[in-house]
């Protein structure tokens, strides 16, 4: 794991990626997309000398990061909190669904400068597609939370074309932003809020909830919703990821409901990024597997 200065003393010949959060010791990205790489690289030699670290830089050594980073041969950054908002103001382009989703989680260094693009949408949608083997397109979504995350994912959704967008969150204020932001990109289409915890989504049949709250993240954590809302759905994806299993999964599966962690949301973006950085096919099966193979060891 790297930190500012130990970049700026960084002399390791060769491509190199990272991810960049405050804190990152837990972060299993370098796991997986090391993984993807030494396995494309059977076809694609040029890639034998690429590698993905993680570094650890708060949000006001951001800047440094990048530019030291671009200085010591690293093809691009993948972010993740605090800084998928904040890194807006150094970039040089982004791209225009990033743009809408206000949130940016991978970095391009080329000869334009610094790129700015969002996998996590695509992470999303890939994973609700591999996990229930349902497409986002033409069913109704209930969204938990109104962070970062749930930006992205409300975006993609409307992208993928979902019929109606039930946005819940704790703060009524930062719920009315997301909605009015999105309103403003999707003016033709049915959004509407509800209080968490007092209000039920009055959705249409086949309902897909997204829980991207923070809620679940600790193995005592509530659910974030009444278990009456879990009854209106038909498929519960939690984007939080852990070694327990969430409060929410456990009484959607009970339910008899197919319901996921976020592990595989993250494995795509991960997936996304990569051919982002790399222009070819990544092998999303590798990366899987090097994740299960993690989490099994770390469970012993
Ligand atoms: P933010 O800090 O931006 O947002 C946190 C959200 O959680 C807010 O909506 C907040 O509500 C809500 N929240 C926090 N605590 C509570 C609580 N006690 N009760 C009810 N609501 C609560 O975080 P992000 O949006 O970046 O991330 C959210 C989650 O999604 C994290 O767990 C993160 O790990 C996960 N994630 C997973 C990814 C994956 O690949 N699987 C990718 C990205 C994120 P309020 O506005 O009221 O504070």
């Amino acid at each position: 794991m790297y930190n500012l200065d130990g970049l700026r003393s960084f002399s390791v010949a060769g491509t190199h990626l990272g991810v960049v959060g405050f804190p990152i010791t837990h972060s299993i990205s370098p796991i997986f997309q090391n993984a993807a790489l030494r396995a494309m690289e059977q076809e694609a030699p040029e890639l034998k000398s690429w590698e993905y670290h993680k570094i650890e830089a708060p949000v006001e050594q951001l800047q440094s990061v990048i530019e030291v980073t671009r200085s010591k041969g690293f093809r691009g950054l993948n972010l993740t909190i605090p800084h998928k908002v904040e890194v807006l103001k150094f970039l040089d382009c982004v791209d225009a669904v990033a743009e809408r989703m206000g949130a940016v989680n991978t970095l391009v260094f080329d000869k334009n400068g610094v790129s700015g693009f969002n996998s996590d949408g695509y992470g999303i949608s890939n994973a609700i597609r591999q996990q229930f083997g349902v497409e986002i397109r033409n069913r109704p979504v209930v969204m938990l939370g109104a962070g970062g995350a749930s930006r992205a994912a409300c975006v993609q959704c409307l992208e993928d074309g979902c019929s109606e967008l039930w946005v819940g969150n704790r703060s009524v204020e930062r719920m009315q932003e997301l909605l009015d932001r999105i309103r403003s990109y999707y003016p033709d289409r049915l959004i509407r809020g509800f209080s968490l915890g007092t209000e039920i989504p009055d959705c249409g049949s086949g309902a897909l909830l997204i829980n991207a709250t923070s809620l679940g993240l600790k193995p005592e954590d509530p659910m974030p919703v009444q278990p009456e809302v879990i009854g209106r759905v038909s498929f519960v994806y939690d984007m939080v990821y852990g070694r327990h299993t969430s409060a929410l999964v456990k009484c959607a599966k009970e339910t008899g409901l197919p319901a996921s962690d976020g592990l595989t949301m993250l494995v795509h973006q991960g997936k996304r990024s990569l051919e982002i950085w790399t222009g070819k096919e990544v092998p999303v099966d590798v990366m899987t597997a090097a994740v299960k193979t993690h989490m099994q060891n770390a469970a012993k």
